[in-house]
């Protein structure tokens, strides 16, 4: 029977237990289980027929977390971790060896970013960065040793989109994987399995979860791909995901498809007061036609999700106002949680510790989204009228009650 997307956050990977007959999912805690005397003890020979064995192996609620999540995707099955950056590891050393070839998105999470300038090449492992919304830099950049290709769609933190479809056939051409990290997009905007990726990845701890109280993570695919990976990297590395936080995460993917609409409208309404603000330069939203790749997003999102960045003239002096004057907004990293979360990102602090542009014109498709530094606003599930008052009267210098360079709080000190 095939369910819609909301039936499927709700109900796909749990079951009434059959025993107690317990209608909501059990945390299971136990990091062991009582098995079979001849049960085999290396992981080598681990038979998926035969039942819970460790935690680490494989656990009932991780499980169900993992049938949901797979549900969703619309994947052939998935592998949940302690974290998203617990994920992408566990991918990138199950494929890559020494003398491979990775190409890797120029702006991606800034772990990921990190990794792959550092540690990944003193491994003996080649990696290009590359601009993915340039379908000929991607061409250009492939070997004969290219094994993976991997992008972020939107991009974490320009919003800067890929198209899946076709990045995954210029991959496939050299017998290369295509990975895509589909956090920002969610499985409700985006399928990349369905567009001919090999992997999607999400951090759980964003959207998936939604709730800002668990981190998680997950690799999806292929029966055959994941199974190695299962085996060769997951259960080993150890970045297992606790039950506890599966439960959680589990709980908010329920609401998913909901939130997502909550997120996109609310996104709308703020894209609209900070286009019109006249302190706000420039505004990045993918539901917005004066996106750059406004076409691409229509054609690939389904929504558009809850992230945007804006620009101002004076990115570092606002966002300590920000930091300071926002009442319900919280002035944070991280995203897709039911709180608005909000961030300053400047752009020189960034080519110095995370983003190492090679040539003008990568360099110039940053400046193109960000200028000398973008705001990365997380838009949650509260009144968008509410967030819209506290947008207001934090970026508004001369508000009467609060005179610019004076706030309540340093103006309550002196009185001291
Ligand atoms: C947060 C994030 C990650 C890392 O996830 P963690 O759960 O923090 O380890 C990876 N990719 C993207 C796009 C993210 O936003």
């Amino acid at each position: 029977m095939r369910l819609g997307e909301q039936t499927k956050a709700v109900h796909s990977g749990e079951f009434p237990n059959p025993v107690t007959g317990a209608s909501a999912p059990d945390i299971v805690m136990s990091t062991t289980f009582v098995t079979k005397a001849d049960t085999a003890f290396s992981v080598e020979s681990m038979d998926e027929n035969n039942g819970w064995i460790y935690t680490r192996w494989g656990n009932p609620t991780i499980h169900q977390l993992e049938e949901k999540l797979a549900a969703l995707e619309e994947a052939e099955t998935a592998v949940a971790f302690s974290s998203g950056m617990a994920a992408i590891t566990a991918l990138l050393f199950h494929l890559l060896h020494a003398g491979d070839h990775a190409v890797v998105s120029d702006v991606a999470y800034a772990a990921l970013s990190e990794l792959t300038n550092e540690l990944i090449p003193a491994l003996n492992i080649e990696i290009t960065k590359v601009d993915m919304s340039d379908t000929d830099a991607v061409k250009a950049a492939l070997q004969p040793n290219t094994r993976l290709v991997y992008i972020e769609t939107p991009c974490n933190p320009l919003l800067r989109l890929t198209d899946i479809a076709a990045v995954a056939a210029i991959a496939h051409g050299v017998g290369a994987k295509l990975i895509v990290d589909s956090t920002f997009a969610t499985p409700i905007a985006t399928k990349p399995l369905l567009l001919d990726a090999d992997f999607v990845i999400h951090s759980l701890t964003k959207y998936a979860g939604g709730h800002g109280d668990a981190l998680g993570g997950v690799v999806l695919g292929r029966k055959d791909d994941l199974a190695s990976l299962r085996k060769k990297t997951a259960i080993r590395f150890g970045g297992t995901l606790s039950p506890f936080n599966a439960w959680l995460i589990l709980r908010g993917l329920a609401t998913l498809p909901l939130r997502m609409r909550v997120h996109q409208e609310n996104a709308f309404q703020i894209a609209a007061f900070l286009a019109q603000h006249p302190q706000v330069k420039r505004v990045i939203y993918p539901g917005l036609p004066s996106h750059p790749q406004y076409d691409l997003a229509r054609r690939q999102m389904k929504n558009f999700s809850g992230i945007l960045t804006f620009q101002v003239a004076n990115g570092k002096e606002t966002a300590r106002r920000l930091a300071e004057k926002l009442k319900i907004i919280h002035y944070a990293v991280s995203l897709g949680h039911h709180r608005s979360l909000i961030f300053y990102l400047e752009s020189k602090e960034l080519f110095e510790t995370t983003f190492k542009f090679s040539t003008q014109k990568q360099l110039d498709s940053w400046n193109t989204f960000a200028g000398e530094g973008i705001f990365r606003l997380s838009v949650g599930l509260e009144d968008a009228e509410d967030l819209i008052a506290d947008l207001e009267q934090a970026l508004n210098v001369c508000s009467p009650a609060s005179p610019s360079g004076f706030s309540t709080h340093s103006v309550a000190k002196e009185k001291q």
